[in-house]
């Protein structure tokens, strides 16, 4: 560490891990099994929590019912497996020890954790958090939370994540983070955010974080040097985005699309009367279409809300100016739909025949899937290169290679949380050879349900939002009931039958197999078997599913649509966009199987004509905690704004922002629930310290920690 200027993280990361004095060789190939090769990760290899000793107890003083924290010496331990097969994996198992703090004795009894016979070893210190009980006149703790905390003193002991399990106990990591610390406080860290902007916001230097995160004096101090860690984390991610946002919507060129005339012609001709959100939205889509810089804009809007019109406006926003529009879905089923509805909803309209000058000939509308056969593959690919075909409707096989547009004018995402970063890009980048010389077409993102602003913000930030917080008017709320058990299920039947008999139809959507379509398919297969000789015998029902060909699936749909049929029995591949207005009842088997996300989308089929809806929660009796909360929400919740809220607080974001998030964010302790406003605050700061400048010529030592840290970034960060 030499050199004078205070170190930054890239100084930082530049030091190999051996450089420290208590590295070995074995000690640095333990690190490297952390994925720590140098000493910003060793620095950044938080404590997973801080054993507080100001809130030890004597084992003396111990009351029963209150949870205590005991440091103390394990004098006796034993186990043995608990009936069952015994030395099974994973059988049942009861390991129970006596530990000594010298005021007295306490027992402490672990169920199905064979391992801390080993861990424990007696002689072994370690700390024991947990509620007290009494048992034969002893103190106990049962299946409390264990730290090996060796020898250590100090008021406030870290501990750090996996040690156990590695060649590596919490106290030697602490000792390198002691030495790493001790050394880097020659030169001090350097800090990317400045001062004013730290003293406004209350958050401490960078250099006094990360010393207090690992060698706190006080919980005081660990909470403000978490403070600082999650700000500078989700503030990098924000420049990230904000830079980004700059970037695409300043410097690239688009086509200006400022001709409006097939979408004035549409939207008069439409069945209903939009709703204020819809005209809202439309406007403000119009208008980034007039401009000359492409549109990045994500639509937000519940089930139901009308995003399709909206989309349909903006793809005819392109044609309207000699451009092609292309909208893509998650899945086959939904690209379909998309197709005929997007096809019924423009039929009528017209655009200039491109040889005649005085002809109109109709805009024509294509889908393009893996199942589209050569053939018609190929006669697409050529009225797309020829400009022959005005809007394509496809899955991802829109993005492949050898699909060409004349003039790709604007792209409709309509997406459930399914396609990546790099898939908009690759469908951006897909108008730029084209006659369009160069020029980026507008994007539209749909979400199919809402996410959280906090992920929105998180995951979406580098584009405009709009948000669609209307339903159409005359919309009959959906009741949601959950019914548990086989007689709650015999009702669901019963409510079916009512309901087909008054001239209405059914979804029963099948339970979720996430591992297998084959499996799926074959217990959808078994409910509509079942439910035909059985329950809903007599009526008309329709199967679906992943491995129905698209020829048949499509015949099935149509009747459907039709009033042919009566139920549709069908996996989720009916989650998303299947709109048929005469359904008024679903039932969602083994609906504990599903997220909320999912659920809500499910149910989002029905309730869309003017009858009232109801939705059953088809569900066993005995369900986990999760499951129940995530039910009931459901069931007690009918806005997709507030159920995305729900879903954060109660899975966390990882699942929730899947892959999209992987690789593009540093989290480390930030949590988009705990920290919802701090990543508002980063919002806030990133778009005041990024300006108009997306390569950040003012903030150098930020620029460079985000194109460090935030993997995506390289690509448009420092780019001028
Ligand atoms: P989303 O994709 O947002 O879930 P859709 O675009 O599929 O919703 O619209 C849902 C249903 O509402 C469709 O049947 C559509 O025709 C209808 N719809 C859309 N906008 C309106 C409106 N303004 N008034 C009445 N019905 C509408
Ligand atoms: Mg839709």
């Amino acid at each position: 560490m030499s050199g004078s200027a205070p170190l930054t993280l890239r100084d930082l990361e530049a030091i190999p891990i051996g450089r420290l004095h208590g590295v070995g060789p074995k000690k640095e190939a333990a690190l490297r099994g952390f994925g720590i090769t140098d000493v910003l990760g060793l620095l950044q290899l938080y404590p997973r929590r801080w054993v507080d000793r100001t809130n030890e107890a004597r084992v003396r003083d111990l009351v029963e019912g209150e949870q205590a924290l005991v440091l103390g010496r394990v004098e006796r331990i034993s186990g043995r497996p608990l009936g069952g097969s015994p030395g099974r994996r994973g059988g049942r198992s009861i390991v129970t020890a006596t530990v000594s703090d010298g005021s007295g004795r306490m027992r402490v009894t672990f169920f199905n954790q064979p391992w801390r016979e080993r861990q424990l070893a007696v002689g072994t210190n370690a700390a024991f958090w947990g509620r007290v009980e009494q048992y034969q006149g002893q103190p106990q703790m049962t299946n409390p939370v264990v730290d090996l905390i060796g020898d250590r003193t100090g008021r406030i002991v870290p501990i750090y994540p996996q040690s156990e399990k590695a060649d590596l106990t919490t106290w030697e990591i602490a000792g390198l983070v002691e030495e790493a610390l001790r050394r880097a406080a020659l030169r001090g860290f350097a800090d990317p955010v400045p001062a004013p902007v730290l003293g406004r916001l209350g958050l401490c230097d960078r250099g006094t974080a990360l010393h207090s995160i690992h060698a706190p004096t006080s919980m005081a101090d660990v909470a403000a040097a978490r403070a600082r860690l999650v700000f500078d984390e989700l503030l990098r991610v924000q420049v990230a985005l904000v830079a980004r946002k700059q970037e695409l919507g300043a410097r690239s060129v688009g086509h200006r699309h400022d001709d409006r005339s097939l979408v004035e012609r549409f939207l008069p001709g439409l069945p209903w009367q939009l709703t204020g959100a819809q005209e809202r939205v439309i406007e403000e889509v119009l208008a980034d279409l007039a401009r000359p810089h492409p549109m990045h804009r994500l639509l937000q809007g519940d089930v139901g809300s009308g995003k399709t019109v909206v989309a349909v406006a903006t793809l005819l926003g392109a044609v309207s100016n000699g451009g092609q529009g292309a909208l893509m879905a998650p899945t086959e089923v939904l690209a379909e739909q998309h197709h005929e509805s997007v096809g019924a909803l423009v039929e009528g309209l017209t655009v200039p025949h491109a040889e005649g000058l005085f002809d109109e000939r109709p805009v024509r509308v294509a889908l393009l899937t893996n199942r589209t056969t050569a053939a018609e593959r190929r006669e697409l690919l050529d009225g797309l290169e020829a400009g022959r075909v005005d809007i394509v409707i496809g899955t991802h096989a829109l993005i492949q290679e050898g699909v060409r547009f004349r003039r790709l004018g604007a792209v409709v995402i309509d997406e459930q949380h399914r396609f990546g970063v790099e898939q908009r890009a690759v469908l951006r980048e897909g108008g730029v050879d084209d006659q369009g010389q160069g020029r980026v077409p507008d994007v539209l993102v749909m979400t199919a349900t809402p996410i959280p602003r906090t992920a929105a913000l998180t995951v979406y930030g580098d584009l405009d939002t709009s948000t669609l917080d209307q339903l159409p008017p005359g919309r009959k709320p959906i009741t949601t009931r959950w019914a548990a058990g086989a007689d709650a299920e015999q009702e669901v039947w019963a409510a079916v039958r009512a309901e087909v008999a008054a001239g209405r139809q059914a979804y029963v959507v099948c339970p979720l197999i996430e591992e297998s379509v084959k499996l799926e398919a074959s217990a959808a297969t078994e409910v509509h078997d079942r439910l035909a000789g059985g329950e809903l015998a007599g009526l008309r029902l329709g199967l679906l599913h992943g491995r129905v060909l698209p020829r048949d699936r499509q015949l099935t749909m149509d009747a459907f649509r039709a009033g042919g049929l009566d139920v549709l029995v069908a996996t989720t591949v009916i989650e998303v966009g299947v709109d048929v207005p005469n359904a008024s009842v679903m039932a969602i088997l083994d609906a504990d199987r599903f997220g909320i996300a999912q659920l809500h989308q499910l149910r989002g089929r029905v309730g869309r004509g003017a009858d009232h809806s109801r939705c059953f929660l088809v569900t066993g009796t005995e369900l986990g905690p999760e499951a129940t909360a995530r039910l009931r929400a459901v069931v007690d919740h009918a806005s997709g704004f507030e159920l995305a809220e729900i879903d954060l607080d109660l899975r966390g974001e990882g699942q929730l922002l899947g892959d999209r998030q992987k690789g593009r964010t540093d989290f480390r302790l930030a949590s988009l629930r705990r920290d919802r406003a701090c990543v508002e605050t980063a919002r806030e700061v990133a778009v005041e310290l990024v300006g108009d400048d997306p390569a950040l010529a003012a903030h150098p030592g930020l620029a460079d920690e985000v194109a460090l840290l935030v993997e995506d970034s390289a690509d448009y960060l420092f780019r001028s």
